[in-house]
């Protein structure tokens, strides 16, 4: 079974405003057992500027700045939990892929850059959606490389024979059983091969089924294809390729592939990273709270120093001092994040404290000479 769904995960109706959120979970902590100033937060999120925002306020909600557990994308750099374990008596992880969100137009996927000469609008999250543009190019192609067509009484399909080819490395791969009724060719061209469609294919095209030959375009479906490719999991886009890879036809064919990116990209981390926590022994005798999400990076207008962000929880793990553990489902989260109060009287004046630091006596640095 594959590690996502993505019509399990709602959006709109439990996103919250990063403002709530970060006390609420602070909170949430605390209805744990956690205390005030023995939590290590750690937070993995992608590289991007405009993930500044939530990081800021979960400093000032848990009065420390979070440990370091990301990779570009949102990916949790698992090999990091040791170190983070060491540095609190109880630990949490918040991890969140994200995606840009333009209030002007409703779309998911960019985000306005203040910083650029005209505020331009940049994809985001930037790694996500460079990670989809090759499978989108190799969509795009197909779709003009397969036909259909009427031959006599029969509904054809003519494939080119390039996607026929399953010798292949990497490409776009036809789930031949599901488009055509049988591997006879009808007809045989000099690039391409024709066989009469499936029942199946036939029955959901219904009466938009064209009289002439036309390309197939928005009736090749999701599950009428699949993908392979060469990629180096060791390095960040490719651990995105293989995060993304299976649900990769859904993601290209949905309304916002961005935001349904996010959205894969977060369920696959959380299924694997919780994982990793169970095993990992510096965890024991120590509460943990693991916390997937997105976040959605609603882009600034002028004069706004950063983005609304709003935190959409996906699922929970909890782990106590035993080594017990539990998850929380979307809703259940949603539910016990809501409960919790968005006072925390335990947060931290960032200003006061900067201005703090600013006013204490220098340390001189003292190096002993070789
Ligand atoms: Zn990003």
């Amino acid at each position: 079974m594959p590690e996502y769904n993505t019509s399990n995960f709602k959006v709109d109706t439990v996103a919250m405003r990063y403002s709530d959120f970060a006390p609420r979970l602070f909170n949430f902590c605390l209805s744990l057992g956690m205390k005030p100033n023995d939590i290590m937060p750690s937070r993995a999120f992608c590289s991007d500027e405009n993930q500044g925002y939530p990081i800021i306020l979960l400093a000032k909600h848990f009065g420390t700045f979070p440990f370091n557990h990301g990779r570009v994308g949102g990916v949790v750099a698992t090999d990091r939990h040791g170190p983070h374990s060491d540095h609190g008596k109880d630990v949490v992880i918040i991890q969140a892929s994200h995606v840009g969100y333009n209030p002007e137009n409703k779309k998911f996927g960019v985000y306005r850059r203040l910083q650029t000469e005209n505020h331009e609008l940049s994809t985001d999250c930037g790694a996500l959606c460079g990670v989809l543009d090759w499978y989108k190019e190799e969509y795009d192609f197909t779709c003009q490389q397969i036909s259909l067509d009427r031959e006599k009484e029969r509904k054809v399909v003519t494939i080119d024979n390039q996607l026929l080819n399953q010798d292949r490395n990497e490409g776009m791969f036809l789930n031949m059983p599901q488009i055509v009724s049988d591997l006879n060719v009808v007809h045989s061209y000099s690039t391409a091969k024709s066989f009469i469609a499936s029942d199946q294919l036939i029955k959901r095209i219904g009466e938009n089924w064209p009289d002439t030959k036309t390309p197939i375009n928005q009736f090749l479906f999701a599950d009428l294809f699949h993908f392979k490719r060469v990629t180096d999991d060791t390095v960040a886009s490719g651990i995105l390729n293989r995060n993304l890879i299976k649900a990769m036809p859904e993601i290209l064919r949905s309304h916002s592939p961005a935001l349904t990116a996010a959205k894969v990209n977060s369920q696959v981390e959380f299924d694997r990273t919780f994982r990793t926590i169970v095993k990992e022994k510096s965890y024991r005798r120590k509460k943990v709270i693991f916390i997937s999400g997105i976040h959605i990076d609603i882009s600034p207008s002028a004069g706004q120093l950063f983005p609304l962000t709003k935190f959409v929880p996906w699922a929970a793990y909890i782990q106590n001092e035993n080594g017990e553990g539990y998850t929380l489902e979307q809703h259940e989260l949603d539910t016990a994040l809501r409960k919790q109060s968005t006072d925390n009287p335990h947060k931290i004046d960032l200003t006061a404290a900067i201005h703090q630091m600013e006013s204490e006596p220098e340390i001189l640095l003292h190096v002993d000479d070789d």
